[in-house]
């Protein structure tokens, strides 16, 4: 059957760097799970969807016009690559993620994300719920300092402000929700690998990640 390498872990610890890496070195496709999520935050601030409303909101999901695709991810014709990454959008995806009907209404469209010669699909429960039998998965962690930094210097190349404290306390909250929710929670695998990146380069950690692969 078609490989999948998963790379799960805590927000801002690189795991969409690592995975996009880690894709061109093998000439797999990629998955970022967390897109799906946002997009469906996305389309329910839009459509002023009470995101209490957990079957409105998986509706949203199951509706999403999307499309990846190397420019970018475009809803309904519109390119939101950017719109996608703004902090209101990211805890919006954070809260309604916590929902089972919204993360059924995703499964699907993850799954078919896996398409020849392989794929690499980051997120917080690709090795867990959406592709179990996957036969490599990383779990990517780094301390809270590391994490913040990295989300700071993304979030200003994208040409969003960003203060360093709220980053942290928001990134906590967010951690603390997808670990504690009671449908697929952020955790390792039993059978992951973990990687704590918090002290190594980009290059370092897909070299991790490879070897593990090519053993
Ligand atoms: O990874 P990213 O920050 O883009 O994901 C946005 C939110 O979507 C996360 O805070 C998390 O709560 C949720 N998510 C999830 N399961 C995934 C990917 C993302 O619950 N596989």
């Amino acid at each position: 059957s078609i490989p999948v390498i998963t790379i799960d872990g805590p927000t801002a610890s690189g795991k969409g760097t690592i995975a996009q890496h880690v894709a061109e070195a093998l000439g797999w496709h990629v998955l970022d799970s967390g897109a799906l999520y946002r997009l469906a935050a996305l389309a329910c601030l839009r459509a002023q969807v009470d995101p209490a409303d957990q079957q409105q909101v998986a509706k949203q999901a199951s509706n999403l016009d999307v499309r990846f695709d190397s420019a970018g991810i475009w809803m309904q014709g519109q390119n939101v690559s950017n719109d996608i990454r703004q902090e209101a959008v990211g805890n919006l995806a954070s809260r309604i993620a916590a929902q089972p009907p919204l993360r059924e209404a995703l499964l699907a469209r993850q799954r078919v994300f896996r398409q020849a010669p392989g794929l690499v699909a980051d997120g917080r429960d690709m090795g867990t719920i959406v592709f179990p039998e996957a036969p490599l998965k990383i779990f990517l962690d780094a301390d809270a300092a590391s994490r913040a930094q990295r989300r700071c210097k993304q979030l200003k190349e994208k040409g969003f402000s960003a203060k360093i404290d709220e980053l942290i306390a928001d990134m906590e909250a967010r951690d603390a929700r997808d670990r504690s929710r009671s449908h697929a929670p952020l955790r390792a695998a039993s059978d992951a690998h973990t990687i704590d990146s918090s002290h190594m380069g980009v290059e370092e950690t897909v070299k991790a990640v490879l070897d593990l692969w090519s053993k």
